[in-house]
């Protein structure tokens, strides 16, 4: 008998015959003889559908009172889900992110948490109950909802994992697990029975959205065993993400993702004097934007180019930054290219593997395909290029680095992604 943590979507949500399926997947754990406590998302898309409302009310909404109105999504699906676990003769409680005391730090929309109260949970779990928490969401110190950025549900799982010690924290979704790219993008698409916390990490950040970023982060931080697998099909254990060195690794590239969130500022003509890129991104960082891919070109007549990519959210916000710099900025021009996608191939294999630039860049090559920026890491090489190019880029990477397979992929879901 252990605690076991499971994460419904919203495609597995979407609709009451869905949560009824979901109440099925949760008491059959508890059959098993586990404690469970059950993270759920947003029915659907209600999250887009309440970005969209917000925008409609004024184009640019106050990040507090987007995360007041982003985080009633969740309290739906966690009163429904409990309501149906309930009927089918189970005790369950569903708990907001404030009830179970998700405290995160005081940023709306990003949020990260950094402690959850444990005493509710189990006290609940000891009293009989399937404890059903809204995931993405948070509150800080001082009483003020938070949430943890899209797709942020994944994390709010596993922080409750790890808080709670669990034996395990399983992912389902709308696919059968982690494949080498988007199943969407090419549906005869190899799935990996297990994947290391460091290429998955890699990849979840350049794209591959079937986990957040910061759960896996979190899942290797504190070791808990997380798991992808599909609520549509609970005979299938989908795919473990484990430790690197319990990895045979036989194969340069795991997995290839796009990122089109992503736009990107060049700014030319800037003076070519020391401090410029510290007080440039010293003053976006303050203002809490991450900066991906940043390239500075060599000085022509004491003057130099700067292309960086945020997120395409943070494009105002950076626009007024960069406005309020004036004095650094002086004569350089900005501009903004907003039809971009970055293509990363990631590969835990690729390390001392020479030649693996090469064979990506040719691939792109004989597509046509133009590569405006290039960064790498150790195990992930990213090129950015032109949006139209991103699916036939995929393509040809997944064909050049044999990810394909003779099977096409189950997608579940009757949901595209946004
Ligand atoms: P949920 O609502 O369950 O959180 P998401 O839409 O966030 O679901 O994540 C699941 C989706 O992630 C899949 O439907 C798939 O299209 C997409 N995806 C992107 N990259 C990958 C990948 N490498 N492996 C599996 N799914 C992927
Ligand atoms: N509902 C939130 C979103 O759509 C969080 C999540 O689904 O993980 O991003
Ligand atoms: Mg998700």
């Amino acid at each position: 008998m252990g605690i076991i943590v499971q994460k419904f979507g919203g495609t597995s949500v979407a609709d009451p015959a869905k949560i009824h399926n979901v109440a099925k997947a949760v008491i059959k754990e508890k059959q098993n003889g586990n404690d469970v406590v059950v993270v759920v998302s947003a029915m659907g898309h209600t999250t887009d559908y309440l970005i969209k409302l917000a925008k409609e009310v004024t184009a640019s909404p106050n990040s507090r009172e987007m995360d007041m109105l982003l985080s009633t999504g969740e309290q739906v699906s966690i009163a429904l889900l409990s309501m149906a676990i309930q009927s089918q003769g189970y005790k369950a409680i569903s708990m907001n992110g404030q009830q179970v005391g998700i405290i995160t730090e005081s940023i709306h929309s990003k949020a990260r948490i950094v402690d959850i109260k444990t005493e509710k949970l189990q006290k609940y779990i000891k009293e009989g109950n399937i404890i059903v928490v809204a995931g993405f969401q948070g509150v800080t110190p001082d009483g003020e909802i938070t949430t943890l950025g899209r797709g942020g549900s994944d994390t709010s799982a596993v922080a409750i994992a790890a808080a709670l010690n669990a034996d395990r924290c399983d992912i389902y979704t709308d696919v059968e697990g982690v494949y080498a790219t988007d199943p969407r993008i090419v549906p005869n698409i190899k799935r990996a029975d297990t994947i290391s916390y460091e290429e998955m990490l890699e990849l979840a950040r350049v794209g591959a959205n079937v986990l957040h970023p910061r759960s896996v982060e979190t899942a290797k931080q504190f070791n808990v065993p997380l798991r992808v697998r599909s609520s549509f099909n609970l005979d299938n254990l989908g795919t473990l993400i484990i430790g690197v060195n319990d990895m045979e690794i036989y194969k340069p590239v795991a997995g290839v993702a796009a990122d089109t969130s992503q736009v990107r500022i060049l700014i030319s003509n800037l003076p070519d004097i020391p401090g410029t890129a510290a007080e440039l991104f010293g003053a976006l960082a303050k203002n809490n934007i991450s900066v991906d891919m940043i390239i500075q070109s060599l000085a022509v007549q004491g003057k130099n180019s700067i292309a960086f990519t945020v997120n395409a959210d943070d494009l105002d916000e950076t626009l007024k930054i960069l406005d309020a710099e004036k004095d650094i900025i002086k004569t350089a021009d900005v501009s903004i290219d907003k039809d971009i996608a970055k293509i990363s191939i990631v590969g835990a294999g690729m390390v001392d593997r020479p030649g693996i630039a090469a064979d990506m860049f040719r691939s792109l090559a004989n597509k046509n395909i133009n590569i405006k920026m290039i960064s790498t890491s150790e195990i992930k090489i990213s090129c950015l290029v032109e949006r139209e190019n991103s699916k036939e880029a995929i393509k040809a990477l997944c064909k050049e680095f044999e990810l394909e397979a003779d099977e096409i992929a189950a997608v579940k879901g009757d949901l595209p992604n946004v």
